[in-house]
């Protein structure tokens, strides 16, 4: 899962995205509105963290230029005294919002359910034959055993099983499990996979030879 972040307090963006990276999502971040509407219509992110104060842009002016092309889930991070400006940000599409000071517990559990949402997947449990997916505490269990699985094994389960049936191409997958600032070693897409079978059974993903992977087709 790909993030962004939109927030111009640069202790809050560093340590939000510090994190995030940690709950195990790709995180790219922007410091101004401008910056984020570029960002957020350029890439296919999983879900963006918005503030509603920006410079340049605010965020209510981003959500509403970016209503016009997608519909990435939106989460709205807004001041404890403007309950106008929460209303403002629901009614332009804002899929839901928190109130700064926020508890870091709350963001997490709020931007899982709108992820889950954007991909119309109501529960947070997903069962595909013998593994089990419960993408509210982020464990897997094979026939009942739980496995084990690096941030980023768990981060390409999670996002294949989201879009379980469909043909996932790599370069999709590569848009939604690295951030911009990812390495060359850790995008070695094809060695996460290996590993993810290894674990999870040879089957569990199919490759579409040329096209890309699927589960649960
Ligand atoms: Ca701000």
């Amino acid at each position: 899962m790909r993030l962004l972040i939109v927030e111009d307090e640069p202790d809050l963006l560093r340590s939000l995205a510090r994190a995030l990276r940690e709950e195990g999502y790709a995180v790219d971040t922007a410091e101004d509105g401008e910056d984020g509407l570029y960002k957020a219509t350029s890439t296919g992110y999983d879900a963006i963290v918005l503030d509603g104060m920006l410079p340049i842009m605010d965020g209510w002016a981003l959500l509403k230029e970016l209503r016009k092309t997608k519909q990435t889930p939106v989460l709205m991070l807004t001041a404890r005294d403007r309950s106008a400006d929460r209303v403002r940000g629901l009614d332009i599409g804002a899929d839901d919002y928190v109130v700064k000071p926020f508890d870091l517990a709350e963001l997490l559990a709020r931007l899982r359910a709108i992820i889950r949402r954007g991909s119309k997947q109501s529960s947070a449990k997903i069962k595909i034959n013998a593994v089990e997916i419960n993408t509210a505490s982020r464990v897997i269990l094979l026939a009942g055993e739980e496995v084990i699985l690096t941030a980023r094994e768990y981060s390409l389960v999670e996002y294949l099983a989201l879009h379980r049936g469909e043909l996932v191409t790599r370069t999709v997958l590569y848009e939604h499990l690295f951030d911009e600032n990812d390495s060359s070693l850790s995008n070695l897409l094809d060695v996460h996979i290996s590993n993810v079978r290894k674990k999870l059974g040879h089957e569990f993903i199919t490759t579409r030879r040329g096209h890309g992977y699927s589960i649960g087709a």
